[in-house]
């Protein structure tokens, strides 16, 4: 098999299945054909070094690709086509693997079930009344409906792990630092990191080794060796301590979800492993301050999009009238939600009330994180308290929509890793599991997460 047949048949797929699963934004066919080309002639030689030689790879499309449209699924950035790349992109670039296409997600990645794109919906390919998560919909869909090989998503609050749970796919959001932020447009700065999407997890891992590591040109970026995390996938969990929030089978969380768990846990104990119930006590308060932080970086972060800068530009009588008219007709009404959400928890007045005691609770949360870890390698519960909803159900109430991201949102407050990964059907729909571990210990959360799978 040539690199261009591999790539071709991955158009071949998306042409097949993609008006159903519209998991694409933008498609490169040209670009990724060329690429393809260029890699046939290495083929079998020792020129053909990188990692993920040949292999054809989405992009979530807040992820800049130089030349290549690049909306974050937002009108005001319709035809907006980057000047450079993200570190990841040149990173994959490196690795070898050829960009097939842009995938479509929430507008800015505010959102759980993509139905906040600007564009249209993608639709969960297992069952298409059922959404696929968000807000990387489009990069989980891609992969469960075969359209790519694997993808980049992001993850702010859960947007790679719950789209991943309900597509029954792969997802890792790395330790906050552990991936390159530089060319991710913003959505709030001190939660974002972007992460693989994968079939299974030995792909992630392969995905993972070569998106990593230190880079200059991101501020947050973390000076730290890259370990391999090939090796850490040795199916051994002996002796492994695991703790399981009983916040995190609640109420609220449904009975085959719960059942699903602890069916996991159980084969994990089979293997070797063993588990107790834990507390992470502000986990309660994890969902109001994470929407009171991420909205008020965004407020700041998506300041810049005013009509000069990028994207499309309203018709407008003087300059006043151009970013209202700009941002009026650019933005949807999530999106003007959390800016107005932000803005006023950032106005004085109310700045301590509101964002400064968002922030210690945030270290509380982050505490309660650091006080397990003292005790156990691993904490294991759902993804989400539910499978997949259908399209529609929850649209109109942003609170039940917020709440569907309340186990994976802690996750982002205290800064740690964590996977999902499918352990089992609910009603025809995958369910995952979520294995948090800590600080820059991806290789323990592989390791359990590939002996379970
Ligand atoms: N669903 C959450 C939100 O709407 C998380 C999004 C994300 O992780 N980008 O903010």
């Amino acid at each position: 098999l040539s690199v261009s047949e591999l790539v071709q048949s991955s158009f071949d797929r998306i042409n097949t299945v993609d008006d159903k699963v519209k998991a694409f934004m933008t498609l490169n066919e040209e670009g990724a054909m060329q690429a393809a080309k260029a890699l046939d002639g290495k083929l079998g030689t020792e020129e053909a070094r990188g990692l993920l030689f040949g292999l054809p790879v989405g992009v979530k499309d807040n992820i800049v690709t130089k030349g290549l449209r690049t909306t974050a699924s937002s009108q005001l950035l319709g035809n907006f086509e980057p000047l450079h790349n993200a570190t990841v992109v040149e990173r994959l670039n490196a690795a070898e693997t050829i960009t097939v296409g842009k995938l479509n997600m929430d507008e800015f990645a505010m959102g759980s079930s993509n139905e906040n794109s600007g564009f249209y919906s993608t639709r969960n390919p297992w069952n298409t009344d059922y959404v696929p998560g968000g807000s990387s919909g489009g990069s989980a869909a891609s992969v469960a409906a075969g359209e790519v090989f694997f993808s980049l998503g992001s993850d702010t609050g859960g947007s790679i792990r719950q789209p991943a749970a309900f597509c029954g796919v792969v997802g890792l959001k790395p330790t906050y630092g552990l991936v390159s932020r530089f060319g991710l447009i913003a959505f709030a700065s001190s939660l974002d990191q972007i992460g693989p999407i994968t079939n299974t997890v030995e792909d992630n891992a392969y995905l993972l080794q070569s998106i990593a590591g230190y880079d200059k040109m991101d501020s947050t970026s973390a000076n730290v060796d890259l370990p391999d995390y090939l090796s850490s996938l040795t199916g051994d969990v002996k002796g492994l301590r695991i703790a399981v929030p009983k916040e995190y089978l609640a109420e609220g969380v449904d009975e085959d979800v719960k059942n699903n768990v602890l069916q996991a846990l159980k084969k994990l104990e089979e293997l070797g492993a063993s588990w107790e119930e834990v507390s992470l006590p502000h986990s309660k308060y994890a969902v109001a301050t994470y929407y009171l932080l991420s909205s008020s970086e965004a407020s700041a972060n998506l300041a810049r999009f005013d009509g000069v800068r990028y994207g499309v530009r309203a018709e407008a009588e003087n300059l006043l009238d151009l970013y209202k008219k700009t941002r009026s007709e650019g933005f949807g009404d999530e999106v003007k939600r959390r800016i107005m959400l932000g803005t006023f928890a950032l106005s004085s007045g109310y700045y301590d009330a509101y964002y400064k005691k968002a922030q210690k609770v945030r270290t509380l949360i982050k505490n309660d994180f650091e006080k397990v870890f003292e005790d156990y390698d691993v904490i294991i519960g759902p993804t989400t308290p539910t499978p997949a909803f259908k399209v529609g159900e929850k649209i109109d109430n942003p609170l039940t929509m917020y709440a569907n991201d309340i186990l994976t949102i802690p996750v982002n407050l205290a800064g740690v890793p964590a996977i999902s990964v499918p352990c089992g059907l609910s009603n025809g729909l995958p369910v995952g599991l979520q294995i948090i571990g800590k600080h820059f210990d991806e290789r323990t959360v592989y390791r359990v997460a590939h002996a379970f799978e």
